[in-house]
């Protein structure tokens, strides 16, 4: 069998290239004499892997010319104190998009207080408003994840209808908006979590792999079809290195495209995010 030139996604050119339109798309509403749009960051505790993705977001706000805001609450924060928070987010006329940073802390309710941002503000599309719309397959803000893999697949010409894409992971975030993308794109989709049975004869089938696990090069090289293209979400850190769910290195001469660990879906979704609150903020403008 002939060795495949396999592309190594870049997935910050890639990003930095849409930043700039969205940064063109800032300017022209400023420009008109209209307030930029601001995006509100809640962080309950003091996470220092949170605090860093939110540092990560205010500089990529600044960078296509949005505000962002962030509301620090502590570790011992209650779950009343969170949604007080939420609420008043939801009623500044001020804030486009809010984001709850996740994980919360043990005892608070996730759903709950991702399901009290309003829908129209829910930058990150976990809102049962949101996420139904998305089944429904209606305008919707959808997960910024799942939004940057399809942006990563359309951009590098990787043809969705008719293929067969195997979603490895079935999470609200990731597994389950990436395959209802897919899907509505025509992929024929198999979703696969901790109990498929027989996950390496799955993986083989796919033209297109989606890796959403959080299990060290879970995918084994020898799991992939010659030409696909395979898209790791997942970050791990063993042994103090940054570890995805496939075996990138093992992937070239395989692959067609293959995202790496560092540079890969991370930038992209941070651009989504930045997007999200672009839509929701237009929508607001547009009243
Ligand atoms: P999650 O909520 O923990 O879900 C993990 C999913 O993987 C679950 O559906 C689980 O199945 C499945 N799974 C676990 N072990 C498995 C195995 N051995 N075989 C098959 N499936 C297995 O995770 P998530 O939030 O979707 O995140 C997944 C990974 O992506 C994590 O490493 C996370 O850090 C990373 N991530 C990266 C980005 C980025 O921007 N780069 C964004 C989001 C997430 P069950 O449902 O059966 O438990």
């Amino acid at each position: 069998m002939s060795r495949i030139e396999t592309v190594v996604i870049d997935g910050l050119a890639l990003a930095k290239e849409i930043r700039s339109e969205l940064a063109a798309a800032v300017a022209r509403h400023v420009d008109s004499g209209v307030r930029p749009p601001k995006l509100a960051v809640v962080l309950v505790g003091e996470d220092s892997a949170s605090a860093s993705y939110i540092k990560g977001k205010r500089r990529a706000c600044k960078s296509v010319g949005m505000e962002s805001v962030e509301c620090d609450l502590p570790t011992t924060a209650s779950e009343r104190e969170i949604l007080g928070t939420v609420e008043e987010l939801n009623a500044d006329s001020g804030v486009d998009g809010i984001l709850v940073q996740l994980p919360l802390p043990g005892g608070i309710d996730t759903n709950r207080v991702t399901g009290a941002v309003r829908p129209d503000k829910d930058v990150d599309g976990l809102h049962p408003v949101n996420a139904g719309r998305l089944l429904l397959g209606l305008p919707c803000l959808t997960a910024c994840t799942p939004l940057g893999i399809l942006e990563i697949l359309d951009r590098h010409e990787i043809p969705l209808e008719g293929a067969e894409a195997v979603v490895l992971g079935r999470s609200n975030i990731v597994g389950k908006p990436v395959a209802l993308l897919l899907q509505q794109r025509n992929a024929t989709v198999t979703m696969c979590h901790s109990r498929t049975r027989d996950l390496a004869a799955r993986c083989r089938e796919a033209d297109l792999l989606v890796a959403a696990v959080g299990v060290p090069r879970l995918v084994k090289a020898d799991w992939l079809k010659p030409g696909a293209a395979v898209i790791d979400v997942g970050v791990s850190v063993v042994e103090g290195v940054l570890t995805g769910d496939v075996d990138t290195e093992g992937a070239r001469g395989i692959a067609r495209i293959v995202t790496p660990h560092r540079r890969g879906v991370g930038p992209m979704t941070i651009t989504m995010l930045l997007r999200n609150t672009l839509q929701a903020y237009e929508a607001r403008l547009a009243g």
